[in-house]
């Protein structure tokens, strides 16, 4: 097959992965700190993002569904992995040879189990408050996981990102049920929760959107690198004069004579139509191309007179400070991530 280079570029820091997760690490204090590795990586390549965490000494990774976990085999030795979302009907054929672990979470996935699981170790996931996935504490405590062999008992926090009361009555309903139930590790924490302290971090965290660059709370504030910088190829650097507008719509008038830069990039990119209007943009040679119009499918143009020497195939890189353009646009650091689309070249360094 013939190499075709994209337009469209995903430049990603190991450094930074790696720099976030021991912060991540240290912070979870005596408790081992694994990965949250879902929808590939948060976006970045779950793969990748595997293999340098794993040479960095993570040992436990999450992924979401079966289907995510059949394509990170074959699995390092000493590795561990966890699916979130269970063992259903649909799924045990992959479940029983796939080496990873089911992460039960209703009464008929354990039964299930017991049944079918020939013995296996699994993990339990246990609704603390959250009502999403998880047994509920009395069906925990009520001798519905007799005869199992649990590896890791967790539970999810809700609001771990807020100073809310819930994080409080959720760790305090964990820890009833760890009394009751015996796994041989107990996790609570997702990136906000490791914020929270010790009290919440048990005996292995689960970290997400911190490795890669999210800043999940105040107390993570400064403390985390940039691992994304979404890059974008010119295609086209054109001259619009006074009074014309640019794109769709037409949302945007040349104040004066103008040096515009269009792009390989769209809301097929993840690059959303609400950035538009938000002081988003781009950068080139240390010069801001402020964006300029509506994002389109496939094309996005940004304002480049103050960079004179632009030129067709330069590549920009995007303003994709999570927090900032998050606040700004009102996605999410997570939406920002895992929107990113198939069209980015992935290049770690
Ligand atoms: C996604 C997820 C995490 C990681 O959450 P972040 O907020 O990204 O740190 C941890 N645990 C569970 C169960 C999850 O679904």
């Amino acid at each position: 097959m013939i190499a075709v280079p994209s337009p469209l570029r995903l430049r990603l820091s190991s450094e930074a992965l790696v720099s976030n997760w021991r912060w991540l690490a240290k912070q979870s204090g005596s408790a081992a700190c694994g990965a949250a590795i879902k929808a590939d990586g948060y976006g970045l390549g779950a793969r990748a993002v595997m293999r340098h965490l794993a040479a960095a000494g993570c040992r436990d990774f999450f992924v979401a569904t079966w289907a995510e976990a059949a394509a990170l085999m074959p699995l390092l030795e000493g590795i561990s992995l966890s699916v979130l979302h269970g063992a259903g009907a649909a799924d045990m054929v992959a479940a029983r040879t796939i080496p990873a672990r089911p992460v039960l979470c209703s009464i008929e996935q354990v039964r299930r189990w017991q049944q079918m699981g020939e013995g296996r170790p699994c993990d339990v996931m246990v609704d603390t408050g959250m009502n999403r996935l998880g047994l509920r504490p009395e069906e925990a405590t009520g001798g519905a996981l007799d005869g199992l062999t649990i590896e890791t008992l967790l539970s999810h926090l809700a609001s771990a990102d807020e100073d809310s009361e819930q994080n409080v009555r959720q760790l305090a309903a964990f820890c009833a049920i760890g009394q009751v139930v015996r796994a041989r590790r107990y996790s609570l924490a997702n990136s906000a929760g490791v914020c929270l302290g010790a009290d919440y971090a048990f005996d292995l965290t689960r970290p997400g959107i911190a490795l890669y660059g999210g800043t999940p709370r105040a107390e993570a504030a400064g403390q985390l690198c940039q691992v994304a910088f979404p890059e974008a190829r010119i295609l086209q650097v054109r001259s619009v004069r006074e009074g014309e507008t640019v794109g769709y719509g037409a949302t945007w008038t040349a104040r004066r004579a103008t040096l515009i830069v269009v792009t390989n990039l769209g809301y097929a990119d993840g690059y959303l139509r609400c950035h538009a209007g938000t002081g988003a943009g781009a950068r080139w040679q240390g010069h801001a191309l402020p964006l300029v119009g509506r994002v389109s499918m496939d094309l996005t143009a940004f304002d480049a007179s103050d960079a004179g020497a632009v030129d067709e195939g330069d590549w920009i890189a995007l303003d994709y400070d999570l927090q900032s353009v998050s606040a700004a646009s009102g996605l999410s650091q997570y939406e920002l991530l895992t929107g990113l689309g198939s069209r980015f070249e992935r290049y770690w360094s």
